[in-house]
């Protein structure tokens, strides 16, 4: 088996630490990639941390991934060595339950195999994208168009997918206004794909710090969560809110601010529960609702999308030994907008 190197948690307090980790052989179906670059969400750091659960360790995480395939089995048809590819936040799934079949493998029955933490076919848990190559099941590998460059193309295969995915269910375009809770990550995603869509974004973020960068991006109107004031004259105004907080907020003052069948729809992911206030809900028939990253074609289209519309991620590129500190600055809300680990600094 092929010993590779990463990075890996050893535990939810200690910081992570260089280290190898074994790859699978390639098999029939297999790709293997030489990994470019690997994004930062702050899922990542929730799973790592222990905030959704006890986890094994050693542990290593990261599904933006990017990169170029180094070697295809025998019964690969859809990519070829040097394809520049990418791997999201699922590697596998049962390609038989109803969800799987309508192409919503995110949603499989008996679980989706995610890129990290998941129990791979081998009985084995995954390790994810902070490592300098990865073997994955054709099926799950996507094509990255040629026009996007590599380190700003890794974010979109989760932070890109998360938030193009209930965009575009909830059908944000012409007319629909649009709000974005938080402005990181998935939230810089957010404004830049609901504006290419046609929709009015407004960004709603704890401060002001940011409002040059979400006015550049694509936002029409910036309000501090802060202003108790945003809450007023927002009232009864938006068709669908992208929550993309990844801490516990009031929700039912951000519902309260949703006009005639508007939807909430969450995708941050605090350990903790969100009360609700059904009267909120009952007034102007809103929707609370919440979305999974997104299937393998929709994430094909997402990034045919991003490079028809000429956007990607805004990105930190840094050497994989800038890991620890990366996430500090992810957990102050200190990042613009990605952190993008540069792997060449791993070997
Ligand atoms: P991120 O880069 O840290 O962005 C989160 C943003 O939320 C921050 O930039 C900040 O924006 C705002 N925020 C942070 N703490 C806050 C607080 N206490 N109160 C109010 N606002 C706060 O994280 P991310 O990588 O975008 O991920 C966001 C969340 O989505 C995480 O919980 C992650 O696990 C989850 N996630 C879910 C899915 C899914 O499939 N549903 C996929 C990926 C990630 P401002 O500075 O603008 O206020
Ligand atoms: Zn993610």
């Amino acid at each position: 088996m092929p010993t590779v190197n990463a990075y890996a948690a050893p535990s939810a307090t200690d910081p992570l630490v260089k280290t190898t980790i074994e790859r699978r052989e390639v098999g029939e179906h297999d790709v293997l990639i030489e990994i470019a670059y690997s994004g930062i969400c702050h899922s990542d750091i929730h799973t790592v941390r222990g905030e959704w659960g006890t986890i094994a360790y050693p542990q290593v995480v990261g599904h933006e991934i990017v990169g170029t395939v180094a070697a295809v089995g025998s019964a690969v048809s859809k990519h070829s060595v040097g394809d520049r590819v990418g791997v999201g936040c699922m590697v596998n799934s049962c390609g038989e339950c109803e969800n799987c079949l309508a192409g919503e493998e995110q949603y499989c029955l008996p679980g989706n195999t995610g890129t990290y933490t998941g129990v791979d076919r081998d009985g084995t848990i995954t390790q994810g994208g902070y490592s300098t190559h990865i073997v994955v099941v054709e099926n799950f590998v996507l094509k990255v168009p040629e026009s996007i460059p590599f380190e700003a193309a890794a974010p979109l295969l989760c932070a890109g997918i998360t938030t193009y995915s209930p965009l575009s269910h909830w059908n944000a375009g012409p007319g629909k206004r649009v709000a974005v809770v938080g402005m990181g990550g998935l939230g810089h995603m957010a404004v830049k794909i609901a504006h290419a869509m046609g929709a009015e974004v407004t960004v709603l973020s704890q401060s002001l710090s940011k409002k040059d960068d979400g006015l550049r991006l694509g936002a029409s109107h910036y309000f501090a969560t802060s202003d108790p004031a945003t809450f007023k004259e927002l009232r009864n105004h938006f068709d669908l809110i992208i929550n993309t907080v990844s801490a516990p907020l009031d929700i039912n003052a951000y519902l309260k601010l949703l006009r005639l069948d508007g939807a909430l729809v969450n995708v941050g992911a605090p350990p903790e529960p969100l009360p609700i206030q059904v009267f909120t809900l009952f007034n102007n028939r809103r929707t609370f609702a919440g979305s999974s990253i997104g299937g393998i074609r929709e994430t094909q289209e997402m990034l045919d999308f991003c490079a028809q519309h000429g956007i990607a991620s805004e990105v930190e590129v840094i050497p994989a030994d800038y890991i620890n500190e990366a996430y500090e600055r992810v957990l102050s809300s200190d990042v613009r907008y990605r952190f993008v680990i540069d792997v060449a600094t791993m070997v």
